[in-house]
């Protein structure tokens, strides 16, 4: 184990059964053993959970302390309102999004409540065995496991039935994807972006009219602060002063912070501030029909249901907006001489938290590692991504573990994965980067017939058959394979100088084929020629 050479390449991954990986093509061998089906790496799913570009935020409101009254008070929210605010204690806002995700994850081998029929869950008795794949005390000796092998099994989980339900306005259920670990009780449950009060579309277009139309005294980033800050004493104002006198959209404050068109009128809109025209006169012209217009602010009365409704809407819009606010002013730009108001929201980055995790961060798992010219290398997209693997993630053991891995537990697929796997390793040689314990691996892995698809087209053709000729058929096709193999052998022996080879060649290819139709004649056929290379049959 401690020597530099042989045992120092070994791959850590447990599990693995060796007989139903000889047997990787007979389904009858699975249903003793059933496995979950492909998995993915923790840097695979950490891109799933959510946009790697964009970062997610844990949104903590401060709220105003419970004995002051809202009108001597700073305009905050009360304890109960600041929790009504976000959608749930596990969601996290995107700014780039304005919407939340809801991500729970944790260490337990009893499984939520399922919302719906699952097939291949993972062995639950292995995943009950160890608290998790990655960490300390856990293994004594060493992990067992390179990393997590997560599987996914799509909205699966209804939000109304978490522990801490999160309850929505919609009818419809919110479904989450589970995540499961097959080594150990890690679990992480993730739902779709919930969107925000204001559609992230509308969000950016009035975001970007007022960067690039900043009034004189401001800079791009003042102008875009200063905007949506009036959106927010405007929802504070209506929320906790009680604001009920409407507003005129030609006032000069409000044209110099908001400007109006079709973007603000429908913002405005959205929180239910609906334009009126105040006079009855009729105008001929659109600018005094703008000049009439006001903004009327809704009924926020929580003893009615529209009231209540409404009121829950701005307190979610005031804390999208604060959390937004909160963020935008950590990023890049000059404020100018402007000078941002109290925010009584704070957004903490949770993404470094969350790949932890789940076994995604850096110091678990490094980046970068992969040489440059495989780097953004399209025609490996779908390599890398079969085999659960983003090629930042690269290194030779975790691309060996994540083969090794869809192996075992999909072994139905194995041809699909060695094909992949190849692909990645050829490709790497082929820049001068080549992989020894890899090159190893798949010497390793051919002495135990693991064939690539290019192997198999090769081997039908040297059996004389086109692609789809014969083989396709269900009964016959048994047959014709081994009445073409039986002429291919036979003719073979006029040949002494290559026939030895050639013989070698065709035993190889009846193998595939045996393989991929999973044939027991194919296969006892092969069994009896490969003892003997001087059988005659
Ligand atoms: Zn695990
Ligand atoms: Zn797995």
């Amino acid at each position: 184990m401690w020597s530099e050479s042989g045992n120092s390449h070994k791959i850590a991954i447990d599990g693995r059964d060796d007989f139903q990986e000889l047997n990787w093509y007979n389904p009858a061998v699975h249903e003793a053993k059933p496995r979950p089906g492909p998995g993915m790496l923790p840097p695979l799913l950490a891109d799933e959970i959510h946009d790697p570009e964009h970062a997610l935020y844990s949104v903590n409101v401060m709220a105003r302390l419970p004995s002051t009254t809202p009108d001597s008070a700073q305009l905050a929210p009360s304890q109960e309102e600041a929790r009504m605010a976000i959608p749930h204690a596990r969601s996290y806002y995107c700014a780039e999004y304005n919407g939340w995700v809801l991500i729970l994850w944790g260490s337990s081998s009893v499984l939520p409540p399922l919302a719906r029929t699952v097939e291949n869950l993972p062995d639950a008795a292995r995943r009950k065995g160890t608290t998790s794949c990655i960490g300390d005390g856990e293994q004594p000796f060493a992990q067992v496991n390179a990393t997590h092998h997560w599987h996914r099994y799509e909205r699966a989980v209804d939000s109304r039935n978490l522990s801490t339900p999160f309850r929505h306005e919609e009818e419809t259920p919110r479904l989450l994807d589970l995540y499961l670990c097959c080594q150990c009780s890690k679990y992480c449950m993730v739902s779709d972006v919930l969107p925000g009060v204001i559609p992230h579309n509308v969000h950016q277009a009035f975001t970007h009219d007022k960067w690039s139309h900043p009034p004189p005294d401001r800079t791009p980033k003042g102008s875009v602060m200063a905007a949506w800050e009036t959106m927010l004493t405007i929802l504070e104002n209506r929320l906790w002063k009680d604001e009920q006198r409407s507003l005129p959209v030609t006032r000069p404050r409000f044209q110099h912070k908001l400007g109006w068109n079709n973007t603000v009128r429908n913002i405005f809109e959205l929180l239910g501030f609906p334009a009126i025209k105040k006079s009855t006169a009729t105008t001929a012209n659109m600018s005094s029909a703008v000049e009439n217009l006001s903004l009327q602010p809704p009924n926020i009365d929580p003893a009615t249901p529209e009231g209540k409704h409404i009121r829950a809407k701005l307190l979610r819009a005031w804390v999208e907006i604060s959390a937004w606010l909160a963020i935008y002013r950590k990023s890049k730009g000059d404020l100018g001489n402007y000078s941002s108001q109290v925010i009584c929201v704070d957004a903490t980055d949770v993404r470094e938290m969350y790949q932890e995790e789940i076994g995604a961060h850096v110091k678990q798992i490094p980046r970068g590692l992969l040489p440059n010219d495989l780097v953004n290398l399209g025609v490996l997209d779908d390599a890398w991504r079969t085999l659960g693997m983003t090629p930042s993630s690269y290194t030779w053991e975790l691309l060996g573990f994540a083969y090794q891995a869809q192996c075992r537990c999909d072994p139905l697929r194995t041809p699909l994965y060695f094909t992949k796997f190849c692909q990645i390793v050829q490709m790497l040689a082929n820049v001068g980067k080549a992989s020894p314990p890899l090159q190893q691996l798949i010497h390793d892995e051919r002495k135990r017939h693991r064939y690539t698809f290019d192997d198999l087209r090769d081997s039908i053709a040297l059996l004389g058959f086109g692609q789809d000729d014969g083989l396709g058929v269900e009964f016959d096709g048994d047959r014709l394979v081994l009445d073409a193999w039986r002429n291919a052998r036979r003719r073979t022996w006029t040949d002494p100088e290559r026939g030895g080879e050639m013989r070698m060649r065709l035993n190889a290819a009846l193998k595939i084929i045996a393989d991929t139709r999973n044939r027991r004649t194919l296969e006892s056929a092969w069994d009896r020629a490969k003892g003997s290379m001087y059988v005659c049959l």
